[in-house]
């Protein structure tokens, strides 16, 4: 796609000469079509839903009005339900959060030790329910303190979201472990979020960061996934100038591994 336009470039009326000018639009037809995708998606997935909750709406005002037990059935489902959309519209808000407002004005110093206790400690309850440990540890040479620049509530959300599933999509009484490492050039931090799950087969690593993409539909829904965990991870991981590797082998596990810069201590 192209969009020509035409100035002139001598004011010679008796020999006017004009400049062409290309514009490629196929960035932006590009750009258009993810936009378009992305709220055709959306919609379809808040759709789903809603019409679950319309449904148990009119049976409760209709056939089920005088039933009790069904009555409370109905309700835990379409609690679920709502809990659900609003799972979605969090998400989804996040994203375009992410993808509007590029500046980095709440960027300062993060330790990345505190960062990590918070989210072990905050989702060790999650993972006691599912029969899970979590382990975090950090390489002996490693140089308090581990800091780095960027936002923390961000960064937070990065590692629950990684930690987040390695509890749901992990085993039972699996084990999580958080290590924290540095890149051979000293530069980098690089923390892995390790599981011993049933894996990922190789031709989803690729797409796992595209919004609404699960590996499995139906028990991402059961796990209460929306699919947007991962592209707001890789939004984050972008916003701080690191990167993304995801090693995964079925029937032992997955590895997820974030390098982000690191503030060198003085
Ligand atoms: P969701 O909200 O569905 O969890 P994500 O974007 O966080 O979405 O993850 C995308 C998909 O990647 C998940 O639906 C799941 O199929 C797969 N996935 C993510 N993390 C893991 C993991 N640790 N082990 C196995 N599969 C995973």
């Amino acid at each position: 796609w192209f969009s020509v336009s035409l100035k002139p470039v001598l004011n010679d009326v008796s020999n006017p000469q004009y400049l062409m000018h290309f514009h490629d639009l196929s960035e932006t037809k590009k750009t258009d079509k993810i936009r378009s995708d992305f709220i055709a998606n959306a919609s379809h997935e808040l759709r789903t839903p809603l019409a679950s909750l319309m449904g148990f709406i009119e049976t409760l005002a209709g056939p089920a009005r005088n039933d009790e037990a069904a009555r409370d059935r109905f309700l835990k489902i379409m609690q679920d339900q709502a809990g659900r959309m609003s799972r979605l519209i969090d998400d989804l808000l996040t994203l375009s959060r992410f993808e509007t407002a590029w500046g980095q004005s709440s960027f300062g110093e993060v330790d990345l030790k505190s960062v990590l206790t918070h989210v072990t400690n905050a989702l060790s309850p999650m993972a006691d329910q599912n029969g899970a440990t979590i382990k975090l540890s950090f390489n002996e040479g490693l140089v308090d303190p581990l800091q780095l620049r960027g936002n923390r509530d961000e960064i937070i959300q990065l590692f629950e979201n990684l930690v987040e599933n390695a509890i749901k999509y992990g085993k039972d009484d699996g084990r999580i472990g958080v290590e924290v490492n540095e890149d051979s050039t000293g530069q980098n931090f690089i923390i892995g979020v390790h599981d011993n799950g049933p894996g990922i087969s190789e031709e989803h690593l690729p797409r796992l960061v595209e919004r609404f993409y699960r590996v499995d539909v139906d028990t991402s829904r059961d796990k209460q996934g929306t699919g947007l965990g991962l592209s707001i991870v890789k939004h984050i991981i972008q916003r701080h100038k690191g990167r993304l590797n995801v090693k995964s082998k079925l029937g032992h596990g997955t590895s997820f591994l974030v390098t982000l810069p690191k503030i060198q201590p003085k």
